[in-house]
């Protein structure tokens, strides 16, 4: 009888692991990688529980942020956005993107080829969907902010492909620093 109990609560452990492998689901709970091991465990300046995630954020951005989940393409606020400025995490303000390195990609999603700064975003494998793509978050709040690709253009060759759900544009006079003035 015991051995059948546990059974059954192997059975519920794996119904429950299995669950949370969904791509809708938190980022914490998602699958370790290689690569998100040490994230999963790595403390970032800015933590909140999930309900104070959910009380800040719109639900669109608590999807896409909290949830990893994608926009429709040329939907949201940003994909076509040219003026000078800079792009913030919508869930911690921090700067991530300026305008100087945004892009037309043709994809329907923000584009940059570089960084506001070096060590804005952490990068994770992202095996969802049945696709291998490398996942972008936030460094300062942990926040899932979209995917980076090897196939921008010059100088850099990536291209990060992100939400407009995840940031927050703040149109800036004079324009933003150069990527080269970086840090
Ligand atoms: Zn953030």
């Amino acid at each position: 009888m015991k051995a059948m109990f546990n059974l059954f609560a192997l059975g519920a452990l794996i119904l429950a692991v299995g669950c949370h492998a969904s791509p809708t689901n938190n980022i914490a709970a998602r699958p370790a990688t290689a690569n998100s091991t040490t994230n999963q465990t790595m403390k970032f300046p800015v933590t909140k529980t999930d309900a104070e995630w959910r009380q800040k954020l719109t639900p669109e951005q608590y999807r896409v942020l909290r949830q990893a989940d994608t926009e429709r393409p040329f939907t949201g606020k940003y994909w076509n956005t040219k003026e000078p400025g800079v792009y913030r995490c919508a869930a911690c303000g921090e700067i991530i993107f300026t305008s100087d390195t945004k892009f037309d990609s043709g994809c329907g999603w923000p584009s940059f080829y570089d960084l506001a700064a070096e060590k804005k975003v952490i990068l994770r494998e992202d095996d969802s969907l049945g696709m291998h793509r490398t996942e972008v978050i936030c460094a300062h709040c942990g926040s899932h902010l979209g995917h980076v690709f090897d196939d921008g253009p010059k100088p850099t060759g990536l291209r990060y492909c992100i939400n407009s759900a995840s940031l927050n544009f703040e149109k800036t006079n004079p324009p933003p620093p150069r990527p080269g003035e970086k840090k």
